[in-house]
């Protein structure tokens, strides 16, 4: 039975692994342009398709990157033993939903209200009843 250690570790190498592969192919993308332009169209269509590539391969990288920094804050988090704790409301986050996504740092129910208030934090009342308060 594998750790949940384990697994994020595993995540982590896939997600850099994955990061360095996009970056390899981005590299032989652009090199690859010199060679083969036998048609006097090759060179506008290669660049439509380079640029559209280019994008995928961007978004793609956001994505990946982001997941390494979760990820490794997980790992962070399982070492001082935050591991498993909603950052929101710091009630336990349940099992199964840490099997599916290691690397989460909320509970179902703050993720839904984050999700709502597209992501942006937003102070409880308590917060806002003391925040003039100096
Ligand atoms: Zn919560």
């Amino acid at each position: 039975m594998e750790t949940i250690r384990e697994r994020l570790e595993e995540d982590l190498r896939t997600a850099v692994g994955r990061l360095r592969t996009i970056g390899g192919a981005v590299a032989v993308e652009e090199s690859a342009g010199a060679i083969g332009d036998n048609s006097p169209y090759a060179d506008e269509v290669d660049e439509i398709l380079e640029n559209e590539r280019r994008e995928i391969g961007f978004a793609t990288r956001e994505l990946l990157v982001g997941r390494v920094n979760r990820l490794t804050a997980a790992l962070e988090r399982l070492k001082n033993g935050d591991y498993g704790t909603c950052v929101e409301c710091e009630e336990l986050i349940s099992p199964a939903r840490l099997q599916a996504l290691p690397e989460v740092t909320t509970c179902v129910r703050c993720q839904d209200r984050i999700e709502r208030l597209g992501r942006q934090f937003v102070p409880s009342e308590d917060e806002l009843e003391t925040a003039d308060d100096d």
